[in-house]
């Protein structure tokens, strides 16, 4: 590999916005690859869109660069960085056909007609969209076929990124998924670079390369998919993606490696892989990590419980469990591991719940 395709093809380096008093960036850094799919995830108002309208240049940075391919592009205008844009309602022109919209953006760039309609079929054709819609206007598509003419709107002047704000979010539960396996299709066989805002975990884990974890304006991690739901750098986190069941915890003893803690409200102390500089944190464990024993097995960490209450999930049980007067945990058991210990799975029961010390993590709070 050369160095040029190592390069980053977009570099944001102590990026921040204020919108008067409120600070909405707080100089935030981040590279993204040539053909990577990044998610930027985290609650409303965490400065998301913000993010992306500023590599998009709607909005103005207070301080900070953005680079792309190597050229410092912070005060271009938006229509000279050819980035391809998609939003949640598709911003679709109501009194053009699909054609006509797609086509739009060559319109503008003053590209022929005839070459201008060559390359809105083809990028119809690359979300896939019926031939016979093309002359349709957008109100007569269904939420998700203007979805993909919002995309391939996006796609038509081979745009050096994407850059997508909640585009499913509209969409209902089913169409949202499917959509989500469809777009990850497309970018991998078109290969394009993309940016993508989503409040939604699920989404972030499906489609992305690598997923910011946004907070305050700020960035709490930044990693693979995996890396970050099974090693969260905090509570947040670990609260943020995916499930967690989590409690108040304080040292009691340092080994090289791993320490030994115990949850505010127990009394067994848990060992805890690495080493934890603090004397106090959050444990944090996920419910799928949990295991249910009889009352008198003592296997790894574990601690006594009393089983709350268990539902049927079709595919899992969820069993409820309290282990003090202030701690509530759940457990998600696959009912292939269900099978035998069925009289120990009910309401009421005394039980140990358990979990492979490697899969605690004690986290600063
Ligand atoms: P959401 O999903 O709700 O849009 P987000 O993470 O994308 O959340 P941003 O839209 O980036 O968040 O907004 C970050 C914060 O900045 C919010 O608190 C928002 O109210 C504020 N904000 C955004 N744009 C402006 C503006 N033009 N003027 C004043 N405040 C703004």
């Amino acid at each position: 590999m050369t160095s040029h395709e190592t390069q980053p093809i977009l570099s944001i380096r102590g990026l921040s916005k204020r919108y008067g008093d409120f600070e909405a960036l707080s100089g935030i850094d981040l590279d993204v690859a040539r053909g990577e799919f990044v998610a930027l995830l985290g609650p409303s108002g965490c400065g998301k869109s913000t993010t992306l309208m500023a590599v998009a240049g709607f909005v103005e940075p207070d301080a900070g660069s953005i680079v792309l391919a190597g050229n410092d592009i912070t005060a271009l205008a938006p229509d000279k960085r050819h980035m391809g844009m998609v939003f949640q309602d598709y911003a679709l022109f109501p009194h053009m056909s699909v054609l006509e919209n797609v086509a739009f953006p060559l319109r503008m760039r003053k590209v022929s007609r005839r070459e201008r309609e060559e390359k809105a079929l083809a990028a119809l054709e690359t979300v896939q969209l019926p031939r016979k819609s093309i002359y349709a206007r957008p109100s007569e598509l269904s939420g998700g076929q203007r979805q993909r003419v919002a995309v391939a709107r996006a796609l038509v002047f081979d745009p050096v990124m994407l850059l997508m704000d909640e585009p499913l979010a509209a969409l209902d539960r089913r169409l949202r998924q499917h959509l989500q396996y469809e777009l990850r299709h497309l970018q991998a066989r078109i290969d394009t670079t993309v940016i993508y805002v989503t409040h939604d975990q699920e989404e972030a884990l499906v489609l992305a390369d690598r997923i910011v974890v946004m907070r305050n304006g700020q960035f709490e991690q930044v990693g693979k998919p995996r890396d970050i739901y099974d090693s969260p750098a905090n509570a947040f986190v670990a609260g943020f993606l995916g499930e967690s069941n989590s409690a108040p915890a304080h040292v009691v003893q340092r080994d090289s490696g791993a320490v030994r803690a115990v949850i505010n409200g127990t009394e067994d102390p848990i060992e805890v892989p690495g080493d934890f500089a603090p004397a106090e944190g959050l444990f944090v464990v996920r419910p799928e990590r949990l295991r249910v024993h009889a009352a008198g097995e003592n296997s790894g960490a574990s601690l006594r419980a009393q089983i709350i209450d268990i539902a049927f999930l079709g595919d899992r049980l969820r069993a409820e469990l309290q282990l003090s007067d202030e701690l509530a945990w759940t457990a998600n058991i696959p009912i292939r591991d269900v099978m035998g210990t069925e009289h120990l799975l009910a309401r009421g029961n005394e039980v140990r719940v358990s979990w492979a010390p490697a899969d605690g993590r004690l986290l600063p709070d």
